[in-house]
């Protein structure tokens, strides 16, 4: 049995009650204590966290190690009905890394590691508005769960009495916004503390258009600083403009349809935060506030991702995109580059088939286009765009035209820079194509919708013609599917100059 039981105070974290046990019975760490009150396999990881399975390990050795009834320590005696969001986002709020408010431990007689410090988008100590310090502001070195952390750096040794300790009185109303209560009650809304989660993933990548918001909030040095940082780019606008300012140069060149300001501003579940809201007043320049956005935090880059980049320089991560924002930045739709990126026709980052596990560079991406825009145009060309009618009278598609020209089967020029939104081609290479198009699909049953599509005419008029007996319906699909070579026989596709 324990020698000293202290029982868990209202406000303490779970990880912060164990580490005080630990710390008044003399052992070095929460791991230490565990392992003397023989909970095995010891957990040694995620001590922020603590699953069902490791909790009723934790009861029953708590309890023969304190000589009570441990469960009432095990329940948080605070309300966190705000933590399950759809999103999963919410969940990742409580960071798995010790923070600590060095005025609360240094002044205090008995110092409680209160749970709101692991609170991810709380910057500042609700009571003393001094960062909560995940690193030691000596030596730098991050915090481990170590008995230290109530007295000194677990490194250095530094003694948290003689070390400086500032309060930031400017940002109390901030600091306000995502204080909960003791208690555990948060004045944000839902979608308030979605933005807000989301725009702490923005400052820890502020250049990035991919985002990992469902992500643990990895360990950086400083969190507090990127905390406010957040707070502030949603409420002040100078902080907005400048870092507005800032991403879009970083972007401009890359894409003239995707940049992280559009994607984050879309991304944000309510428009009404003061940043977005306030006032521009006229000269408002970059220069009112100095801050620098060149720090892009690696850890809160995805590990699969970073595993996919790990031979790219880091400048370059903030090019990275998924699936739907490639289409996005390339002006086509996510069918048409589907060909294409199923073909590997466009250089990918990462090995996997799975579409939305897809990630491409867009600087690379780029570099593949860029032969096909500064070539010469052809004589009598035509320029196509996925909207062109001809792909559905010719029963025919985009996607499979562009990749004939990256495959070198058909001449192409893209005539606008880093952009697949129109293409431009010999006519006489178009029509080639499009009636070898018509005939392969010919060659096979054709489904109703598109035997619709390439006359023009509604689904029930294919049905009629059916009927007619100007073609037939395949065999084995009913009337679902047409006939291609019952079909081909019949149909004469329009001139190719009725339907660019
Ligand atoms: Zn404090
Ligand atoms: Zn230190």
């Amino acid at each position: 049995m324990l020698g000293v039981r202290p029982y868990r105070a209202i406000n303490e974290s779970l990880s912060g009650y164990l580490l005080r046990l630990a710390y008044v019975n003399g052992f070095i760490s929460i791991s230490d204590l565990l392992w003397h009150i023989e909970m095995r396999p010891v957990k040694n990881r995620r001590m922020g966290h603590f699953s069902d399975k490791e909790l009723e390990k934790l009861l029953a050795c708590l309890s023969e190690t304190l000589g009570r009834d441990a469960s009432p320590a095990l329940v948080h005696h605070y309300e966190q009905a705000w933590f399950y969001d759809a999103e999963r986002v919410f969940q990742h709020a409580l960071v798995d890394f010790p923070r600590v408010c060095l005025c609360c431990i240094a002044t205090e007689s008995k110092p409680i590691f209160d749970w709101r410090w692991q609170l991810a988008i709380l910057p500042l100590c609700p009571r003393h508005l001094t960062p909560l310090h995940n690193n030691c502001p000596a030596c730098c070195v991050a915090f481990s769960w170590s008995t230290d952390l109530f007295e000194r750096c677990p490194h250095c040794k530094a003694k948290w009495s003689e070390i400086e300790r500032k309060s930031l009185i400017e940002h109390a109303d901030l600091n306000e916004i995502v204080s909960p209560t003791e208690d555990g009650h948060l004045s944000l809304s839902r979608l308030q503390l979605h933005d807000v989660m989301l725009t702490l993933h923005r400052v820890g990548r502020p250049f990035d258009v991919l985002t990992h918001s469902a992500n643990t909030v990895p360990h950086t040095n400083d969190h507090w600083q990127k905390a406010l940082l957040a707070l502030r780019l949603l409420n002040d606008t100078k902080v907005y403009e400048n870092w507005r300012h800032q991403a879009q140069a970083n972007w401009a060149g890359v894409s003239a349809l995707i940049n992280p300001v559009h994607e984050f501003t879309n991304s944000l579940k309510s428009q009404s935060w003061p940043s977005l809201t306030g006032p521009i007043s006229a000269g408002l320049q970059a220069r009112l506030q100095d801050i620098n956005w060149d720090n892009q935090e690696p850890a809160y880059v995805k590990p699969a991702r970073a595993k996919a980049a790990k031979d790219q320089q880091q400048g370059s991560w903030c090019y990275h995109v998924n699936h739907p924002l490639l289409a996005q930045a390339l002006g086509v739709s996510s069918k048409a580059l589907m060909v294409l990126t199923s073909s590997r026709a466009l250089p990918q980052l990462n090995s996997t088939s799975v579409i939305r596990e897809k990630l491409f560079d867009l600087g690379a991406v780029s570099k593949a286009l860029g032969p096909y825009h500064q070539k010469r145009g052809f004589k009598n060309s035509l320029i196509v765009t996925e909207s062109s009618l001809c792909f559905a009278r010719y029963l025919s598609s985009y996607g499979v035209l562009l990749q004939s020209g990256f495959s070198g089967q058909v001449e192409m020029r893209l005539p606008n820079r880093n952009s697949l939104s129109a293409v431009e081609v010999p006519s006489r290479e178009l029509e080639a194509f499009l009636i070898q198009s018509l005939n392969d699909a010919c060659a096979d049953s054709i489904l109703k919708t598109r035997v619709a599509r390439a006359l023009g005419v509604a689904s029930t008029q294919v049905s009629a013609l059916v009927k007619q007996g100007r073609f037939q319906w395949a065999g084995w699909r009913n009337d679902e599917s047409v006939d291609g070579p019952s079909f081909r026989a019949f149909y004469k596709p329009p001139p190719l100059s009725d339907c660019i």
